[in-house]
């Protein structure tokens, strides 16, 4: 999980000031002295951890936090300010050409994910903003590369250009836009070649193709689990080619955070994405606050629901709705609904964005367990479409049969009936609910 370290350290040192009625300058020094070694610890970069801590201070013992009547909750308010700050401000936006098609060229080291992430960005711009992009394969140097991305291409039903490994990256580049013009394709996103280490011949490809294509965005692909050396590869990327964003990948491995943090600062480029696993959903537009917002425990309830949003389908939702309110929902309707949620990721990520769920005793080993899900859908398919739509009629012996064909106990065959029984129930109740109360019923 992302920035796990840091946001355990951090969270224990704003619960000992959050209540406070006064804060004197020595305890901002105190905690202060605390987050400093946390960052550290995370692997911030030091001269940002200097500067960040300063900053900080000053405004935690200065006049807005002391005349404040919460000072305790102020001193946080500022932490996460300047967290937010660090982290760039402002959400950084992709940019789209007003002379289509907008052309990004995706750069970065061997290894990093940039290849995965070419396809993850086609992915995004399709799903969440209704374009139509075209993949561009240039990497003719590493072995399979090619490969790699026309079998993405098809995994997600999204076209490749490539003229093989004998034209120059700099002639594909230049006939996928003609290509991709003819087609109607608003946005090109190239895979360029990486190398193991930054060398001037892959520097020289790579400008040759920027001055030849005039790209809207370049962005330098780095994996964040490679801390202060991600920094440093973005600054050195960013002297010789000019970067307009950084997409960092595999945050979801990423338990320090330290390249999150340090990269806006010292680099001066803002990060626009972060992958958060292999599959092709799992990069999130980047959003300084919310990140702020997740370290500190505060939770991050819009990443959620527009997680949700992009993995739902509308007219199915509706239908859903109705069955609800009719209380016609049935088995198959539930076997859906975990379907979905499973989309979204892994659920205990998803329950991390919620506020508080770090201070839910247990939560480590809540069950919230895959494998139990994966039980439930076990049952669900070993009943009839009969029993599925009228569970009343699953009688002991049809129990037996569906526990042996679903390799679970009767037990747990009678848990999940009484479950459902118990969600209709309330399902009923919710609908039955004069307009006025169901307000109440707002997300934490
Ligand atoms: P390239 O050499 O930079 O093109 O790297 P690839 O795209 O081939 O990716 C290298 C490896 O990193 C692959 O196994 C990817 O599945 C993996 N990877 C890429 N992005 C992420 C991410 O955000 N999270 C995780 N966990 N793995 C990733």
């Amino acid at each position: 999980m992302a920035f796990e370290g840091l946001a355990d350290r951090l969270q224990g040192t704003m619960q000992k000031i959050r209540g406070k009625g006064k804060v004197n300058e020595a305890d901002v020094k105190e905690m202060m002295r605390e987050v400093r070694l946390a960052l550290l610890e995370a692997d911030v970069n030091f001269k940002v951890v200097k500067d960040f801590v300063k900053r900080v201070s000053e405004r935690a013992v200065g006049q807005e936090v002391l005349k404040s009547l919460t000072p305790g909750q102020q001193v946080i308010k500022v932490v996460k300010e300047e967290l937010t700050e660090l982290m760039g401000g402002e959400q950084s936006k992709i940019a789209v050409s007003t002379r289509p098609p907008t052309v990004i060229m995706m750069v970065g080291l061997q290894g990093a994910g940039k290849t995965t992430t070419t396809g993850k960005l086609a992915n995004l711009l399709r799903k969440k903003y209704n374009r139509q992009p075209m993949l561009v394969a240039a990497d003719i140097y590493r072995p399979a590369a090619i490969k790699q991305l026309e079998t993405l291409g098809k995994q997600i039903n999204m076209p490749v250009f490539s003229l093989g490994d004998q034209v120059s990256p700099v002639e594909i580049a230049k006939q996928s836009i003609e290509k991709a013009k003819e087609d109607h394709h608003d946005y090109v996103l190239i895979d360029t070649a990486g190398r193991l280490h930054i060398d001037e011949n892959l520097m020289d490809e790579l400008k040759d193709i920027k001055d030849l294509t005039k790209p809207d965005e370049i962005f330098l692909v780095v994996d964040a689990m490679t801390g202060q050396d991600a920094v440093n590869v973005a600054q050195s990327f960013n002297e010789q080619l000019g970067l307009t964003g950084v997409v960092l990948t595999k945050l979801d491995g990423d338990t320090r955070g330290g390249a999150a943090l340090s990269i806006r600062s010292v680099t001066n480029t803002p990060i626009k994405f972060v992958g958060m696993g292999e599959k092709m959903d799992a990069l999130e537009a980047f959003h300084p606050e919310r990140m702020a917002s997740r370290i500190l425990g505060m939770g991050d309830v819009l990443t959620l629901i527009e997680k949700a949003q992009m993995n739902v389908d509308e007219d199915k939702a509706k239908e859903l709705e109705k069955k609800m309110r009719t209380a016609s929902f049935t088995f198959d309707d539930f076997l859906e609904q975990l379907g979905q949620v499973r989309k979204m990721g892994p659920l205990d990520d998803l329950l991390k964005m919620l506020p508080g769920a770090n201070k839910i005793k247990g939560m480590d080993n809540l069950s919230i367990d895959e494998k139990q899900i994966g039980h439930v859908e076990a049952i669900i398919r070993s009943m009839t479409l009969q029993e599925k739509e009228h569970p009343e009629v699953i009688n002991s012996g049809r129990k037996k049969r569906i526990a042996k064909g679903s390799g679970r106990s009767i037990q747990e065959v009678n848990r999940l009936l009484k479950q459902f029984e118990d969600m209709k129930k309330m399902m009923k109740q919710f609908t039955n609910m004069p307009k006025g109360k169901k307000k109440g019923f707002k997300l934490p």
